[in-house]
């Protein structure tokens, strides 16, 4: 089947009948990401199923018009690029589903601002008013489940595997029988071969380097047993047994590790504690250019990055020699 054009939205076939989407301009930074549609097929599902394309609405309904009816919409975890304009497709009858425990942020927003820990250091209306630059609007239900769990649509089975470095809730999708292996927000995240994206991303207090290095072991170890193609929230289609998308994440983190190595060393032994440290290294604008931006969101990016750079400085060995504890 010839597929349909639809101005700012890019539609690529993984295989004859799963097909990766992505919208070319978005509102903002953490506005949309790229997801998969499962075309219905005699055996498997009756109705297209979307798997966390989260894109505006206007495209939402295009799509609607071609695939639909859409059935059942699953999430892949609630930070903001998951979530924004999930409500379009409830609004075209499809049921949400959103693993926990992060299934009631997409519900209300100040679930979110909790869930996330953003009440340590921003105000609510901080959270808010970025969350409106992205578009957020609510849904008003989700089913929630448990990361791991294999959920059957029709005959098709979706296989949801837990990687908990990214978000509590966070997990990629194994389509099994076809060989397809989403791995959401891992972390690869280049827009083409040539071009590099930012990597893993742990910028809440919750994430763990140690349990993100462990979750970029298993993925790889899934891809290169169980699937033939790769696919993320923010990239391009792998193909087995190309495994540069593993090694992209992993120099990534390390190379985050070094940047913070190398300014604890810069910085002469004058740190009296972690939070200090974590003060002085902000100042250096090493991970945003934070002295260019403005209001809330300078404040947000603040946020991520002070994340950032502590769990980098919890596995720094230069400052626990500097600072034994
Ligand atoms: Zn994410």
């Amino acid at each position: 089947m010839a597929l349909p054009r639809i101005d700012n939205l890019e539609i690529t076939k993984v295989t004859e009948d799963i097909l990766l989407v992505h919208q070319i301009k978005q509102p903002f930074f953490f506005s949309c990401c790229d997801g998969l549609l499962v075309l219905p097929k005699n055996g498997r599902n009756l109705k297209t199923i979307s798997l966390d394309l989260n894109i505006e609405q206007e495209y939402v309904n295009l799509l609607n018009e071609v695939y639909g009816p859409i059935s059942d919409y699953i999430c892949t975890h609630s930070h903001l690029d998951h979530i924004c304009h999930v409500h379009a497709w409830e609004e075209v009858g499809t049921t949400i589903h959103a693993p926990l425990p992060e299934a009631s942020f997409l519900l209300d927003l100040h679930n979110f601002y909790l869930g996330f820990g953003f009440d340590e250091g921003l105000d609510y209306s901080t959270v808010k008013e970025f969350a409106n630059l992205n578009g957020y609007q609510k849904s008003k239900q989700v089913k929630a489940f448990t990361p791991g769990e294999t959920l059957k649509f029709d005959d098709f089975r979706l296989e949801t595997i837990s990687f908990q470095g990214h978000s509590k809730a966070h997990i990629g999708f194994l389509l099994s029988n076809e060989k397809v292996f989403h791995i959401s927000c891992l972390g690869f995240d280049k827009p083409d071969p040539e071009t590099e994206g930012f990597g893993p991303w742990y910028g809440f207090k919750e994430t763990s380097i140690s349990q993100y290095l462990e979750d970029i072991n298993k993925a790889e170890e899934i891809f290169l047993q169980r699937a033939k193609f790769l696919t993320s929230s923010h990239s391009y289609i792998v193909e087995n047994p190309d495994i540069s998308p593993f090694d992209y994440m992993r120099k990534k983190v390390s190379n985050n590790q070094e940047k913070v190595d190398n300014a604890l060393n810069d910085s002469n032994n004058t740190h009296t504690s972690e939070d200090d440290a974590v003060q002085h290294l902000l100042d250096m604008d090493l991970f945003f250019p934070k002295s260019r931006l403005k209001g809330v969101i300078y404040e947000i990016y603040r946020f991520w990055e002070s994340w950032i750079i502590r769990k980098h400085i919890q596995r720094s060995s230069v400052f626990n020699t500097l600072y034994p504890p």
